[in-house]
């Protein structure tokens, strides 16, 4: 199966990635993978629209392969931090590209997810957590952005039959028995029984 979580940063993502993989014995993946686009998206603290697209784009193709082995299979099982879904979310803000033009786009290269799961926190404690961090904040985790991100995530949520959205705003544990939870379903839905 391919599940991704998305979300805002600090709302949890990485943290839950590494515990669903443990409990389904996936593959935990990033998105924005080591190839030298990957690479060239995160060298760059302020990257323009185009270089974001093309970078972006280029960088899903090569994942491509990886996902596509994992999609809808009932023994190769990959959770995701990130999708293309936060492409959705941010790429339109500000911009000229709407969200859907940035969705059409990635699932002509990228295939169908399984589960996505939008991980939802208030903006205020996303970037409360990355403070505590103590590291510097990246071009993407603006209140505007962040702001507007999670308005698109939560509309997808409700548009999207394959995004559920999760709160995030409680214990690690809680979060993770719901995130369980909605993988199972996925795996109800698509094979019948949960196939980890
Ligand atoms: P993301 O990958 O979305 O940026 P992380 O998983 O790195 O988020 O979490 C950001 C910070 O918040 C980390 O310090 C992490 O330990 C902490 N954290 C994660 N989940 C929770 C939670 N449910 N409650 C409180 N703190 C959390």
């Amino acid at each position: 199966m391919l599940i991704s979580i998305d979300g805002i940063d600090g709302c949890g993502k990485s943290t839950q990635v590494r515990l669903l993989a443990e409990a389904l014995g996936a593959t935990a993946i990033q998105e924005i993978s080591p190839s030298r686009w990957g690479k060239a998206l995160r060298g760059s603290d302020n990257p323009s629209l185009a270089q974001q697209l093309a970078w972006f784009t280029a960088d899903r193709a090569v994942l491509a392969e990886t996902l596509e082995a994992a999609a809808g299979s009932e023994t190769n099982h990959i959770v995701s931090d990130r999708s293309y879904l936060s492409g959705v979310a941010y790429q339109s803000f500000d911009s000229v590209l709407t969200p859907e033009f940035v969705e059409d786009l990635n699932r002509a290269i990228v295939p169908d997810y399984d589960l996505q799961v939008y991980l939802h926190v208030p903006v205020e404690v996303a970037l409360a957590r990355v403070d505590a961090r103590g590291i510097a904040k990246t071009w993407c985790e603006k209140p505007d952005r962040l702001t507007w991100a999670s308005e698109v995530f939560a509309r997808y949520a409700r548009e999207r039959d394959f995004v559920v959205q999760i709160d995030g705003y409680r214990t690690i544990e809680e979060v993770a028995v719901d995130m369980a939870a909605a993988a199972e379903a996925a795996s109800t839905a698509a094979f019948g029984r949960r196939v980890w």
